[in-house]
């Protein structure tokens, strides 16, 4: 018999239809004629409730074996439920154990944990119901984004992990090394030969894959990156992460005021896709997570994102009569405080900031007429801060050229990006959304770390 998902049975299971199913024991209840067993899957947030009649072969023995955490397998027929919330159950008439589970040492009880606990027990935090609903959703999520994109004709393509050169400029990469322990190259100082790194050249973990979608976006117009990248950043904020996914899209022949309307319409279109696909997981986090989720859905989905200019959000945020941290003036970054104002008290939607000074941003942004500022655009989510970062590039080869020199970077490293101006050059724009912030916007999860599976973090790689 082919074994069924749980999600499936509970939406379209018919009474005396005959299944089997497969999965983990949530919790058991033992009464006088029958034993109840809730069983997941982790293809939904709900358990399908499994009855277990005394008189099924070799009861006693199969629910001594079946504590909360082990595996099962059950064939059975499926009924309608006499109990409330639930449509169907299943009647067994079989029952195998795959793994018994130690109810001593077994972490996970039938009571709510802390999401600091579960990051200990990363490795069995997915059998929970917060943390199922988060990976579903991230799940739903990364599907859309693929969809997103292919019905619109961009190209999905695969940019490198291993780079040399710092697309950011921020001077948070990750060495990469393939030196052999013993034989560590050094400088004439006595100090590690970090140049030498990669068989004889510096090489990093790539911190965005940008530079190199461009290059695909010059041959194949619309193209999109969609993959891990890296930051050694050694701060324990909620909202960075050392390893993280990043979806982006660039586009040639097209200007910032394109790229800020592609990045509205893809979170619309991300919420809503997760939205239908997995409405009990949203209203979970709802109930228990964060009770602004649905709204904060449907204010994504049904209204349009304020855009304001880096100079007049400056203005709004003098103007706020709020005290800040840190200090609000023309020509300094805004910080998490001032993104999260503007977006969450003063416009309550995400708001589209654009055209920041020029020495606050990466040298690939398009200068502006004025000379000060460049044609950068950052969505500010509220709750989050920056979810995406985004900009028209410098296409022209001079301009560019002058950029990366200002910077203190060195232009012949850029050859092949400034190769890109000479040969055709076109008018493009892009942008990074960091998917996991995404995430936590979407699901109201207050930490990074946990809405993904495996976070890379100061103090968080146990394995
Ligand atoms: P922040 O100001 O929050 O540190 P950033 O400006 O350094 O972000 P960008 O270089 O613009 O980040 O990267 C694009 C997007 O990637 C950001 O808008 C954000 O959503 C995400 N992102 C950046 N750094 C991290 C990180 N360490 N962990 C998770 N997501 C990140
Ligand atoms: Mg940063
Ligand atoms: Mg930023
Ligand atoms: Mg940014």
């Amino acid at each position: 018999m082919m074994t069924e998902r749980i999600a499936e049975l509970l939406l379209n299971g018919q009474p005396d239809a005959k299944t089997q199913i497969q999965g983990w024991v949530r919790t058991k209840r033992e009464l006088k004629d029958f034993t109840f067993l809730e069983i997941n899957d982790g293809s939904a947030l709900a358990n399908l409730q499994v009855v277990v009649n005394t008189d099924l072969a070799d009861y006693a023995e199969i629910i001594k074996g079946v504590n909360t955490g082990s595996s099962v397998e059950v064939r059975g027929v499926l009924a309608a439920s006499p109990a409330k919330g639930q449509r169907i159950e299943l009647k067994a008439e079989e029952i195998q154990v795959y793994g018994q589970a130690d109810l001593e040492t077994y972490p996970l009880q039938k009571k709510r944990h802390s999401f600091e606990f579960l990051r200990e027990i990363g490795h069995l935090r997915g059998r929970t119901n917060s943390l199922g609903a988060v990976f579903r959703v991230r799940n739903a999520c990364s599907y859309a984004i693929h969809r997103f994109f292919q019905e619109r004709g961009f190209m999905w393509v695969h940019t490198p992990i291993i780079t040399s050169s710092d697309c950011e400029g921020a001077g948070e990469m990750f060495h990469i090394t393939t030196f052999d322990l013993k034989n560590v190259p050094v400088t004439e100082q006595n100090q590690i030969d970090f140049s030498q790194d990669f068989f004889g050249k510096p090489a990093y973990l790539t911190v965005s894959g940008q530079l190199e979608a461009e290059v695909m976006a010059m041959a194949f117009s619309n193209v999109y990156t969609f993959g891990p990248t890296f930051r050694a950043e050694n701060s324990n904020t909620s909202r960075h992460l050392a390893e993280f996914w990043m979806v982006e899209p660039e586009m040639a022949f097209c200007d910032l005021a394109g790229d800020m309307d592609l990045a509205e319409e893809f979170l619309k279109y991300i919420f809503k896709y997760a939205l239908e696909t997995c409405a009990a997981d949203f209203e979970f986090f709802n109930q228990r997570i964060d009770n602004s989720v649905l709204a904060t859905a449907e204010n994504i989905i049904n209204n349009q994102f304020e855009r304001v200019t880096y100079t007049e959000a400056i203005k709004l945020l003098q103007k706020s009569g709020k005290t800040f941290t840190y200090p609000v003036e023309w020509g300094l970054d805004l910080q998490s405080e001032h993104e999260r104002y503007l977006a969450e008290e003063l416009f309550k939607k995400p708001a589209i900031v654009t055209d920041y000074p020029v020495e606050i941003k990466a040298f690939y942004m398009r200068l502006n007429d004025d000379g000060k500022t460049v044609a950068a655009m950052d969505m500010l989510a509220p709750k989050i801060g920056e979810i995406i970062g985004g900009s028209q590039r410098e296409e022209r080869l001079d301009v560019l050229e002058t950029r990366i020199k200002n910077q203190g970077l060195d232009v012949s490293d850029y050859w092949w990006y400034l190769d890109l101006r000479r040969y055709g050059t076109v008018p493009h724009a892009g942008f990074g959304l960091g998917f996991e912030r995404l995430v936590q916007f979407m699901t109201g999860m207050a930490n990074i770390r946990d809405v993904i599976p495996f976070p890379r973090a100061p103090k968080s790689i146990d394995f």
